[in-house]
């Protein structure tokens, strides 16, 4: 198969968006909005429960735990905030260290921060996106020993507290493989699944294999509650730490204030929870529609020679964002340039963690494939297109 002109991929790849999404600035993700969202919003204004009290709250965390087959399900302010929380319940103190992607949102990095925590940075697989367990088992035997059923790593002394594999754009990692590594070392595994919702490993749900998993809610995420997290587990007492370390810590009680320790205001407001209890409604149909888009974009790029990101073999991912491999940075640098200057917005893969300031020194495993993924990944628009775009619609 023969290359596209640089140029000519550009154009074409405009032109294919186009039909998909019609004419005007094409967002890379948009919320979609057509099911009870206004109806559950006035709900929620005419019984003034538009705080952090509500059933909606209750109702969004019974349909997330309920979807993802996860036990139980804690809604919070945004992902992010699940995920500190998600750490610290995890075991993580100030002066550990969590092993996770460079190639991931920041999100991950500031909430192991917000912990106390210091990143090591564990490389990618090539296909998956996400946490190689093959370099995290050279790097663990190569750096990591075990204590009194602990983890710490040899050269700094650190305790290794967590691991946190993230599900990049949606497309599952071989999360097994990694919960087992960690395994070997008794460290806990803290899915950062905020892309993920939706994307199964083999018949699993993703985030529903590590001891707690994050997912978000932002607005350019699968399903949308303006701003929102939740944290899922199967072990209940970390889910009734969850709530109470979200809900500032705070005894129940008729009236009294009473706080037992230093926790967060991190918990979902009802008013965000009953635009999630809406989305929540139309999730299915959604990720129907976009496995159709992404189908038409695979039969596209392979008429075109470029490499489409496809689920490995055994997952199903949710196609929250379609991403497609240039054959190098100039490449990529051109297409950016084209697509973006003629109203299709694209986006390349985030600057790897190791790559900024705040982590510039932090310990790495060589990250041959992150630094190789860098260069080359780029996303392409991945929203449910709007009404008017019936013939996607089954
Ligand atoms: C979106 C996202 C989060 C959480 O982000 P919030 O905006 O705080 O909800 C965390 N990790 C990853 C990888 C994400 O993409």
């Amino acid at each position: 198969m023969s290359q596209h002109p640089n140029s000519r991929i550009a154009a074409d790849v405009v032109a294919f968006v186009r039909s998909i999404y019609g004419d005007g600035f094409v967002p890379l993700h948009r919320p979609v909005f057509e099911g009870d969202e206004r109806k559950y919003l006035i709900d929620c204004i005419d019984s003034n429960f538009v705080s952090s009290v509500g059933a909606k709250v209750t109702e969004f965390e019974q349909q997330i735990a309920a979807f993802t087959g996860a036990k139980y399900a804690i809604a919070t302010v945004n992902g992010t905030a699940a995920l500190h929380v998600a750490l610290q319940l995890a075991g993580v103190q100030r002066g550990d260290e969590v092993l996770c992607q460079a190639l991931t949102f920041i999100a991950t990095c500031s909430a192991l921060t917000y912990a106390g925590a210091v990143p090591v940075f564990i490389d990618v697989d090539r296909d998956t996106l996400g946490l190689s367990p093959d370099a995290l088992r050279r790097w663990l035997s190569a750096h990591a020993e075990l204590r009194d059923g602990q983890a710490y790593n040899r050269a700094t002394g650190k305790r290794i507290a967590a691991c946190v594999p993230m599900h990049t754009f949606g497309f599952p990692l071989r999360i097994a493989e990694v919960v087992a590594v960690c395994g070997e070392y008794a460290i806990p595994v803290v899915e950062d699944a905020a892309e993920s919702l939706g994307s199964y490993a083999g018949t699993q749900h993703t985030g529903t294999f590590g001891k707690l998993a994050t997912l978000s809610f932002n607005g350019n995420k699968v399903i949308t509650t303006g701003g929102g997290g939740m944290i899922v587990t199967d072990d209940e007492a970390l889910a009734q730490r969850a709530k109470h370390l979200t809900t500032t810590a705070k005894i129940p009680h008729p009236y009294e204030f009473v706080h037992d320790e230093v926790g967060y205001n991190y918990r979902l407001p009802n008013l965000n929870a009953a635009l999630g209890c809406a989305q929540m409604g139309r999730l299915s149909e959604m990720l129907a529609i976009k496995t159709e888009v992404a189908r038409r974009y695979a039969e596209f790029f392979q008429g075109a020679g470029v490499r489409f990101v496809q689920p490995i073999s055994g997952a199903t991912a949710n196609r929250w964002l379609n991403a497609i491999m240039l054959e190098n940075e100039v490449q990529r640098d051109a297409f950016l340039e084209y697509t973006n200057a003629n109203g299709v917005m694209t986006r390349p893969v985030w600057r790897l963690m190791s790559r900024l300031e705040m982590f510039k020194n932090c310990q790495h495993d060589g990250l041959e494939n992150s630094y190789w993924l860098e260069a080359r990944v780029v996303n392409l628009p991945s929203s449910v297109p709007d009404g008017a775009m019936t013939p996607l619609r089954g």
